[in-house]
């Protein structure tokens, strides 16, 4: 088994704080499987919400898939306190935002999507369900009167020991 990291950047306009809903966030990615090395082109969301029970044993999973060209069954487990926000501290770096435990499979892809709040400079609004799947956002907060937005949102992959 291999523990990920997700780590993203991205430009915060007026915003302090941008994270994940809660346990029913859904990571949206891309697999590719460590047996075959097929890399697969669908998108699967995972949640902590979302609980799979091993065949065997007493272990949960979060994802569970099996890969279409060797047959065999792959998981992933999220560590549920490595979820963590990006705020303004964090500005032109990245930040390791959650970590998945992968066995037989590792992310190569994975798309922002909905399900993010937001939180304005200043003790501005709190924006829920922060919708990031055109790579940005924007509104406008009326308590600071400041436009606010999400830009430029990169990733990467990081493998952990
Ligand atoms: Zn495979």
């Amino acid at each position: 088994m291999v523990k990920i990291a997700l780590n993203i950047k991205a430009n915060l306009d007026n915003i302090e704080e941008l994270k994940p809903c809660g346990p029913d966030f859904r990571w949206c990615v891309q697999f590719t499987c460590s047996n075959c090395g097929e890399k697969s082109d669908k998108w699967n969301y995972i949640s902590l919400s979302d609980q799979v029970p091993a065949e065997h044993g007493r272990d949960v999973f979060h994802f569970s898939c099996k890969c279409k060209l060797c047959s065999r069954v792959n998981t992933v487990t999220i560590l549920g306190d490595s979820v963590k926000s990006y705020g303004v501290e964090d500005l032109e770096k990245f930040k390791r935002i959650v970590v998945f435990d992968c066995r037989g499979i590792e992310p190569s892809n994975f798309s922002a999507r909905e399900g993010w709040i937001a939180k304005a400079i200043d003790g501005g609004k709190e924006f829920r369900d922060v919708d990031l799947s055109e790579g940005e956002w924007a509104d406008y907060c009326d308590k600071i009167q400041q436009p606010v937005g999400i830009y430029e949102i990169e990733h990467n992959f990081e493998r952990i020991k």
